[in-house]
């Protein structure tokens, strides 16, 4: 079992104090807002996308604890360069990962937060950002009408 300081690893802690990609992005294709209640995070996170479909650059700002500003920093790392699908299926092995029912392969980076699997509250917190940019990318599919690949 896991301690609460233990969570609060380095990378998470370098995240947090050090957050990457942390701006408002003035030429986005697209951008959505994520709120946590349970904790209080928000977070408003930016993409644009290039004509093959790849997300050339992501961004984000918001408030929020820890966990949330370090996930959402290395959020964007993770998903700058990659598919919507890529993006999109990094973020069902990241889910997967902290509730515990998945392992962190692959996930790189990403591996820290497998401590969050024992605190279930801190799941919404690690997970919001990826929420936000699910959005994101579901909202630049309505304004092009159906997804190009
Ligand atoms: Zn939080």
């Amino acid at each position: 079992m896991a301690t609460m300081s233990e969570l609060y690893q380095g990378v998470i802690l370098d995240h947090n104090r050090a957050p990457r990609n942390y701006r408002v992005m003035e030429d986005a294709s697209c951008h959505a807002d994520g709120f946590n209640p349970s904790c209080g995070d928000r977070v408003t996170v930016w993409a644009r996308l290039g004509d093959d479909g790849r997300i050339e650059d992501v961004s984000f700002q918001g408030e929020g604890c820890a966990i949330s500003r370090a996930s959402a920093s290395l959020m964007t790392t993770a998903v700058k360069g990659r598919t919507r699908e890529e993006a999109l299926g990094l973020f069902d092995r990241f889910h997967e990962l902290v509730t515990g029912t998945g392992g962190a392969d692959a996930l790189g980076k990403l591996a820290v937060f497998g401590g969050v699997s024992a605190f279930p509250m801190r799941v919404k917190c690690a997970s919001l950002s990826w929420h936000a940019l699910r959005s994101a990318l579901e909202a630049a599919d309505d304004q092009t009408g159906t997804p190009t690949r």
